[in-house]
């Protein structure tokens, strides 16, 4: 069991993670050795979990994600299930799910970022709850659930509407069985990094929902609060945690090569200096907002791994070689989980209008 971030079992994990070949499987043993050593009990502090600080969980994300980003990735959305269910006060549906996503016996991911990341330009929901007697009727589809194939149940956000389909602002958080006949998961999108987590779209056809299997809601802006919204502390993370593997490789490199040194230098300094903030923000402080870190990580997440792929050179653009691989996972920082404030930052120094 891993019980702290400087734990040798951690290590091992992520030696074993960084083993992994990148051949675009689901990385099913992977995510169970990870549920084995205790993973999921880092974010819980009743009911059997070790109850690790924000500032230990990103210190264990940042040498998962330097490891292997695809399952650490997978990882944060099944955490993103368990956070909101750990947190719920549904407490029979707490009791069925908790103890069994912690010892790895039960997974559920998320589908919810058409609540605030994701067509939200459409002015209509795209995933609606009508209410009935018994619960809600759910029709539509969340456009990205990772790992949905390959997990038991998807927790879901919809948006209550009535008959006529029209939406009153109320949300609700809910969880559906995979299994469930009139829920179809879509295959996995072909991406262009992490196609290995199995994101794709799940839809909904007139499920049922009772009220025992409500995690949330019916409220407005029901991912506000437990949980968090889109754009966390704990996604900057992972952006840094991909940027630390190019630098490290970097840094190799400059042993032999003395003029890869002063790039390695900077990088390392930017690095650290990013990870002190994100530190001191999961330590409560609020000198520095989080998409600050975010949009900054991002940046970093990209120079850092085109200087490795700098280093490599040819090499590093043959299909195999991990740099490549890392240019292209620090793009989905673009993509994931961003809001508004973070993406405005990326294009403010990618197109500056000043210059
Ligand atoms: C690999 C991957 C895994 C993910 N996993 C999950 C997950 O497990 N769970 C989860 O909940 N979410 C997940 N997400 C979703 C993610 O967090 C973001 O919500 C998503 O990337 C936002 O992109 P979108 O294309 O849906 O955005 P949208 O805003 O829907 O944009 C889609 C398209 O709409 C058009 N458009 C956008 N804005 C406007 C506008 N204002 N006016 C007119 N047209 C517009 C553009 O043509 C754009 O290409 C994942 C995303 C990725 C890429």
């Amino acid at each position: 069991m891993i019980q702290s971030p400087d734990s040798p079992e951690l290590q091992s994990l992520c030696d074993y993670l960084a083993s992994l070949p990148d051949d675009g499987t689901w990385p099913e043993e992977a995510l169970q050795r990870c549920a084995d050593a205790g993973f999921f009990r880092w974010f819980v502090s009743t009911d059997g979990g070790f109850g690790w600080s924000s500032t230990d969980i990103a210190k264990g994300y940042l040498q998962l994600s330097a490891a292997n980003l695809n399952v650490t990735f997978i990882l944060t959305q099944r955490v993103a299930a368990l956070r909101r269910i750990a947190g719920c006060q549904n407490e029979s549906l707490k009791q069925r799910f908790l103890e069994p996503i912690l010892c790895g016996k039960l997974t559920a991911t998320v589908g919810i970022s058409h609540l605030t990341t994701s067509r939200q330009h459409l002015g209509k929901p795209i995933l609606s709850a009508v209410e009935t007697k018994d619960g809600f009727q759910i029709n539509g589809v969340t456009p990205w659930a990772t790992g949905a194939d390959g997990a038991d149940w998807i927790l879901m956000g919809g948006s209550i509407v009535d008959g006529l389909g029209n939406a009153d602002g109320r949300e609700i958080l809910f969880v559906v069985a995979t299994g469930n006949p009139n829920v179809n998961v879509k295959p996995g999108f072909d991406l262009i990094a992490l196609s290995a987590s199995q994101t794709g779209a799940v839809e909904a056809n007139n499920v049922t929902v009772p009220h025992s299997n409500i995690v949330a809601g019916p409220i407005e802006q029901v991912l506000t609060g437990n949980g968090g919204g889109a754009g966390g502390l704990q996604t900057s993370v992972l952006a840094l945690g991909v940027a630390k593997a190019a630098i490290d490789f970097i840094e190799s490199e400059s042993k032999n090569r003395d003029h890869l040194a002063p790039a390695q230098t900077a990088l390392r300094q930017q690095h650290q200096s990013l990870l002190k903030d994100l530190f001191e923000a999961t330590g409560g402080s609020t000198e520095v907002t989080a998409a600050e870190i975010r949009s900054q990580a991002n940046s970093l997440a990209l120079r850092a791994t085109q200087s490795a792929l700098v280093a490599a050179k040819g090499a590093g653009f043959v299909t195999g070689h991990p740099v490549g691989r890392w240019c292209r996972e620090a793009l989905f920082f673009l993509v994931w989980s961003c809001p508004h404030a973070v993406t405005q930052a990326n294009l403010d120094e990618f197109a500056p209008c000043n210059v």
